[in-house]
């Protein structure tokens, strides 16, 4: 419930920022109409804090009006106005949710905000998309934390879905957590798997340091929200010519809605090299490979083979390598057509940020290391006799 109370100067700064042309001022005081969603947009601006939004307690409720598996669709930040791609991490969030949707006869609806819409629908229908709730507008130029999680807010309260997915990434972790807030509803962070349990979304992700895996429901709010990494999830195959069902969502915004503006972008990493999240092959090193000099060794392997160097969170404390190549928990998820290992010994920590990989090869000292319980070819041996060897080889080819 939204009330304005005689606090109201009748100041008249809550109109223009309201996406949904939702308030009205009359004698002197602003009035909601119908087309307020909640969003809350207009709270932010109150210069004399008289409009308050009174949010329902959190109770098992009747949830038979909440419908429908969400996407959020995130699109590159490309700073300029060449055109903005969709992300992987939404296809793998769409394949996803196409399994959860199946199981719970819903829709599986991906979210697309941008300024112009480059026949994103066709991509989004392919990868399992049964609609598109599009808001097309200037003032969408770039990612913004205000713009976005009002406009999504204000899409929520107006469709109702079941759940909600975003990509565990920069936008992401920054978008789902406003966006929860300021429904009033849970958020899993960096889920591992998603299942559907009794019509609930069962949502996994590693807890206590990954030491055991923790299954959360969330039956008293809706829309059930995760936020998944990039990589978890398996992206299924695009279905050509399957298409999606796109809903134009109007939305009036404003400028002044924006508080925080991009001024510049620095690319810390070498723009031209591949990142390790998108590599086809990790060449990765641990604890074992004991010195900075030796690990140095893979990089001429990692090149040989066309990959990108990875490196445990051990690897990355002894400055073996910078964090931005850490895979694991606290660093980066990858999923390559092969991830080599060498010396290191497969904590969890580790394994849930490459177990995804299609083929793993293990090389350690130790027979009982726990990285050969996830490693399709494993070699218990020396990794400072095996890698040079193999450079020698992969040179002579
Ligand atoms: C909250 C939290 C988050 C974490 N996040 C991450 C993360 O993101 N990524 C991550 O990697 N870790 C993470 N860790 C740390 C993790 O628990 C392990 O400590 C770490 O992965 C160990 O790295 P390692 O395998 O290189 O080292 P070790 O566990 O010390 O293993 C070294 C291995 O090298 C082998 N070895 C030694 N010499 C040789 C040789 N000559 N040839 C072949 N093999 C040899 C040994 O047998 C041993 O198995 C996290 C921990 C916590 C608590």
């Amino acid at each position: 419930m939204i009330e304005v109370s005689k606090k109201c100067i009748g100041c008249a700064k809550c109109v223009p920022v309201c996406p949904f042309a939702a308030i009205n001022m009359i004698d002197k005081k602003a009035v909601m109409n119908e087309a307020c969603t909640l969003c809350g947009a207009c709270v932010q601006v109150c210069p004399v804090q008289a409009i308050t939004i009174t949010r329902e307690e959190a109770s098992a409720k009747d949830f038979s009006g909440y419908k429908g598996v969400w996407v959020y669709v995130e699109l590159t930040e490309t700073g300029d106005k060449a055109q903005k791609k969709i992300k992987p991490v939404t296809f793998e969030l769409l394949s996803a949710g196409r399994r959860l949707a199946d199981e719970l006869g819903e829709d599986l609806c991906a979210v697309l905000l941008t300024d112009k819409n480059h026949n994103y629908e066709k991509d989004l229908g392919a990868y399992g998309a049964d609609k598109v709730y599009m808001v097309e507008h200037d003032e969408l130029f770039e990612y913004n934390t205000d713009v976005f999680s009002t406009v999504i807010v204000g899409l929520v309260n107006r469709h109702k879905p079941s759940s909600m997915l975003y990509g565990a990434t920069i936008q992401g972790r920054d978008l789902a957590p406003r966006v929860a807030s300021t429904l009033y509803v849970g958020l899993t962070a960096d889920c591992t798997a998603l299942a559907i349990k009794d019509g609930l979304l069962l949502q996994s992700r590693p807890a206590f340091g990954g030491n055991i895996m923790a299954d959360i429901l969330a039956p008293n709010s809706r829309p059930q929200m995760s936020t998944v990494r990039p990589n978890v999830m398996k992206m299924a195959e695009p279905v050509l010519g399957r298409t999606a069902l796109v809903v134009r969502e109007p939305a009036k915004l404003d400028k002044s809605l924006r508080r925080v503006k991009v001024l510049e972008r620095k690319i810390a990493h070498d723009a031209g090299a591949v990142k390790i999240e998108n590599a086809n092959i990790v060449v990765s090193g641990g604890r074992g490979m004991k010195t900075k000099e030796k690990f140095k060794q893979l990089e001429e392997l990692s090149k040989l083979l066309g990959g990108v160097v990875g490196a445990s969170r051990a690897a990355v404390d002894l400055g073996f390598k910078e964090k931005t190549h850490q895979v694991g928990q606290s660093g980066t998820t990858v999923s390559p057509k092969l991830y080599l290992s060498f010396g290191i010994s497969g904590a969890v920590q580790h394994i849930v940020g490459m177990k995804a990989s299609d083929v793993i090869i293990a090389v350690n000292k130790d027979p009982n290391a726990p990285i050969f319980n996830v490693a399709k070819y494993g070699i218990v041996g020396d990794a400072h006799e095996i890698v040079p060897k193999l450079i020698e080889a992969l040179k002579k080819k």
